[in-house]
């Protein structure tokens, strides 16, 4: 009698010794987490605890286990836990031109084409079913925040938080008559109703997009900044994407496209710069100088043969950089697994040099280094504590994938989009084990080929 009351007496004590366990909303467990913080810490296996919008623990599994339980536990024991990737320069709504015109160089693809289509068919409605298939892709693919420029850009906000997609959202301002403004002065204010609206959002940023120094005049450009700064936004443009573009600074201005923008006083606070690719020493140290983060799209600055920005040099000089897949009309497609391997094989190619852009500095550039080119690093790309739940479960076990050796060189050298398993983004599941929890897939699919029977009647009008 003696000893059992000892035995019940210890195992009282034994128990309150025990740290009662939190509860946190997910746990997700992998065969690695790759946490992409400043450490490159990877845990194999790991996993990481969330709560609300944000990651609270990345640890073993046994650690986890033993602080937290969950109301939901994704166990994705065989596959690759990473930071959901980043996506700093797209035009969600333009996978309803995919394949529309392909092999042409920049200028003439723009004018010819790209322009006069979406003169015929830009309409609220083509923006949102386009940005709903567009987010679907995403969603597949493992991104989580895609940084967007375009027309009725309200509709890409609603879809984008529709889907539960993260995004920087820039409505477009450009000098010519477009489908969302008559003038420039209309698209600035369309652009603050726009900032206004969508200035607190938890998902969405809203930004102010003026296209680019070719298609703006000075004044539209320097207006479109002071928009910005106004109310704190960021600013996403176009620069030095073209041979024709610097030929066009040049002859107008006597100046590189990237100092003729510092002339004017355009490089502010949180300016995003898409491709960059056209720029010399002078012109780094200039976006070095201003944080401008810039938005390297290999796979688009191939097909139209832009060239090949100058990404050892950009991370060298320090300048935050993230990569991008430009819009589906000049890539096709928005897997930015792919651009991870083709940044890579690019930077290696254009320098001759094998070791140019490694495994983990392209991985880098999707995770980390787009968080910082956003000036959002405090809140999205790597796995730590506090920050937004956003990622992504990889499947490795694919003839292509067999056997593994190295997680990094797979991620970015043999995987692909639709090896994504499960995707969440602010804490929320978007999609687990390839079942969509947001989006209805056959519907964006049917609704996509429906409106693209309109484009094609409106397009073949003269
Ligand atoms: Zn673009």
């Amino acid at each position: 009698m003696k000893n059992l009351l000892l035995v019940l007496l210890a195992s009282i004590l034994v128990a309150a010794a025990q740290p009662v366990r939190q509860s946190v909303a997910l746990i997700v467990i992998g065969r690695s987490v790759i946490t992409q913080n400043a450490a490159h810490r990877v845990l194999s296996p790991g996993a990481v605890a969330i709560a609300g919008t944000n990651i609270v623990d990345v640890d073993s599994p046994d650690v986890i286990a033993r602080k937290y339980t969950a109301a939901e536990t994704i166990e994705a024991r065989d596959e690759i836990v990473l930071p959901g990737l980043i996506n700093t320069h797209t035009h969600a709504p333009m996978v309803m031109y995919r394949g529309l015109a392909d092999d042409l160089a920049l200028l003439e693809w723009l004018q010819k084409y790209i322009f006069p289509a979406e003169a015929k068919t830009v309409s609220p409605e083509l923006v949102r079913i386009g940005t709903r298939l567009a987010a679907l892709e995403m969603v597949e693919s493992g991104t989580t925040t895609f940084a967007d420029m375009y027309y009725f850009e309200e509709e890409v906000a609603k879809a984008a938080i529709e889907a539960g997609l993260r995004g920087i959202l820039g409505q477009t301002i450009i000098q010519f008559p477009v489908a969302d403004a008559k003038t420039p002065a209309d698209g600035l204010a369309r652009a603050e109703r726009f900032v206004k609206e969508f200035k607190d959002n938890g998902l969405v940023v809203p930004a102010v997009a003026p296209h680019a120094l070719y298609t703006n005049d000075k004044s539209t450009l320097v207006r479109s900044a002071e928009l910005a700064r106004r109310y704190d936004v960021p600013v996403l443009i176009h620069f030095a994407e073209s041979e024709d573009e610097v030929r066009l600074a040049r002859d107008q201005f006597k100046m590189t496209p990237t100092g003729y923008l510092e002339s004017i006083g355009f490089w502010g606070p949180k300016t995003l710069g898409a491709h960059g690719i056209w720029v010399n020493d002078d012109d780094i140290a200039i976006l070095k100088r201003r944080r401008i983060g810039v938005a390297h799209n290999p796979e688009s600055n191939m097909k139209l043969a832009s060239g090949a920005a100058p990404v050892t040099k950009y991370l060298a000089a320090e300048v935050a950089i993230g990569l991008g897949t430009d819009g589906a009309a000049s890539n096709n497609d928005l897997d930015m697994f792919e651009a991870m391997r083709q940044a890579s094989f690019l930077a290696k190619h254009a320098g001759r040099d094998p070791t140019a852009v490694s495994a983990q500095t392209a991985l880098d550039m999707a995770t980390s280094g787009g968080a910082r080119a956003l000036q959002m690093a405090d809140l999205i790309g790597s796995l730590e504590p506090g920050k937004r739940a956003d990622l992504i479960t990889v499947s490795v076990s694919a003839p292509r994938q067999t056997p593994l050796y190295d997680p990094i060189s797979h991620l970015v050298y043999t995987t692909r989009g639709d090896d994504v398993r499960t995707t969440i983004v602010n804490g929320k599941v978007l999609m687990k084990n390839r079942q969509l929890r947001t989006l209805n897939r056959a519907a964006v699919i049917a609704d996509a080929n429906a409106l693209a029977q309109k484009v094609r009647e409106a397009i073949s009008k003269p």
